[in-house]
């Protein structure tokens, strides 16, 4: 199958370079696939479970926590706020910080900003936990 050039990286740094066969991640507006040959393109990534597809068929999954995609003349640019790959996620840690959110949107009494970051907490520690299946 056709690839394509792609760069995974993070405020932290550069986590991926490389060919892949497929990119698959959240947008902000739903899940999208990139493959060779697609048009020059860019958004705004949302929270959500990702993989990509390397030139020997191998699938590396990841959790990707917001941040922008970009396609530009058939080169791909993934910039994520957050990016773990399946194997570099804690999962009781995971387990812990969802307990946490769960707990304190339960409680109630949250101001909005609270509310926000605490669902924003929950959301996250959900994406881990479903890489991690
Ligand atoms: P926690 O309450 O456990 O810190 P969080 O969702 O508030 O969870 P973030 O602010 O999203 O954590 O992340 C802070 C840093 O910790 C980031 O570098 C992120 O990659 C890392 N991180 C957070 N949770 C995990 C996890 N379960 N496994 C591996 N790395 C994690």
């Amino acid at each position: 199958m056709a690839t394509f050039p792609i760069r995974i990286g993070t405020p932290d740094g550069l986590l991926f370079e490389g060919e892949a066969e497929r990119v698959v991640c959240r947008s902000i507006t739903g899940d999208l696939a990139i493959l060779a040959g697609h048009c020059n393109f860019c958004t705004a990534l949302g929270m959500g479970e990702a993989h990509i597809v390397l030139e020997d068929g191998t699938k590396r999954e990841a959790a990707c926590i917001g941040g922008m995609l970009s396609v530009m003349h058939g080169s791909c640019s993934l910039l994520a706020t957050t990016w773990e790959w399946k194997e570099d996620i804690d999962a009781e840690r995971a387990a812990r910080a969802k307990e946490r959110a769960s707990e304190k949107l339960a409680k109630g009494g949250l101001s909005d900003q609270e509310y926000k970051l605490a669902q924003a907490k929950l959301q996250r520690a959900l994406v881990r936990l479903s890489v991690k299946e």
